[in-house]
């Protein structure tokens, strides 16, 4: 381990987990978040820690190293398509070659691109201190904007994505301008059938509220239905988002943010012969 003026630069995981319990610090990944806020802190500095920079499939679950950078993500194989077509979209080239996952995970803002991913996909955290660990399920980890379940003494140690059903996907990103910009709205559908039937419907959306948006009451509406007895539910379907979309104001209005959820809503159903 390596103390500096500024923190700790761990070489191991466990001596990263007992740095954290011991010191008050602010764990640092690649730091694109944490340098814009530039609050004097105590930093874990994580970029030597090759433990969290691993991606490891076993069988259908893909786990995801939370310090891999975008740029070590885009160019992995077993990485799905449809994560990647989200981080190819966040940044320039040099913000993804410092910029993390799991900074974009923790930093917990509701237009981090990758997150959107991981909601739709059921994916699972897994966080670690030097009492234990513990499995929860994204959608758990965050109870607002900025803010997560993460205790001091604990670090995002696994980002566990189940690969099944990715590949039939509906993924828009809308900005400012085509790179480089900031989600206004974000939006991923995820549509499985199996014997006909829908199997899974996933539909999430970032950037409107404090957090990212799933409804998993109304996607329960469609599941088990044909895509004929789908179409015949869009109107209902569409109606309970209609209600339950109350997006924030931003730097566009909330109006204009909600009729682009619901076109890309219906424009997914659309995609899929619904
Ligand atoms: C110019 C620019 C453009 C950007 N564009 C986009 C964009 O289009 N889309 C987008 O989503 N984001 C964007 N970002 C935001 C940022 O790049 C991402 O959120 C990035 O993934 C943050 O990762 P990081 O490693 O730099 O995090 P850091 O800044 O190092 O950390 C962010 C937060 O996560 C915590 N943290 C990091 N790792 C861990 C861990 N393992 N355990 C516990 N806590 C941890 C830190 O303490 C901090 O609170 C942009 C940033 C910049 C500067």
């Amino acid at each position: 381990m390596v103390t500096l003026r500024n923190g700790y630069i761990p070489e191991t995981l466990a001596e990263a987990l007992k740095i954290r319990s011991e010191n008050q610090v602010v764990p640092y990944a690649g730091g694109t978040d944490l340098m814009i806020k530039a609050q004097p802190s105590s930093y874990l500095f994580l970029n030597k820690l090759s433990a969290l920079q691993k991606v490891e499939q076993d069988g259908d679950m893909l786990h995801i190293g939370p310090g891999c950078n975008y740029t070590m993500l885009l160019n992995h194989p077993a990485v799905p398509k449809v994560l990647k077509e989200a981080m190819i979209r966040i940044a320039s080239p040099a913000t993804r070659n410092r910029g993390t996952i799991g900074g974009n995970i923790c930093n917990a803002s509701p237009k981090a691109d990758s997150v959107l991913i991981l909601y739709a996909s059921d994916a699972e955290l897994k966080l670690s201190s030097i009492a234990g660990e513990r499995i929860v399920p994204i959608e758990e980890f965050f109870t607002g904007r900025g803010k997560t379940i993460l205790r001091e003494d604990e670090l995002l140690t696994d980002i566990r994505l189940p690969l099944k059903g990715l590949d039939d996907y509906y993924y828009y990103k809308v900005g400012a301008r085509r790179a480089m910009a900031i989600s206004r709205v974000a939006f991923v559908g995820l549509l499985n059938t199996e014997n006909g039937k829908i199997s899974r419907v996933a539909a999430a959306f970032g950037a409107i509220s404090d957090t990212v948006l799933r409804f998993r009451e109304f996607e329960a509406m469609l599941l088990g239905k044909t895509l004929a007895e789908a179409t015949a539910l869009k109107p209902a379907f569409l109606a309970k988002y209609q209600e339950a979309i109350v997006p924030i104001r931003g730097r566009v209005s909330a109006e204009y943010r909600k009729q682009v959820c619901m076109n890309l809503l219906a424009d997914f159903l659309n995609s899929n012969g619904i």
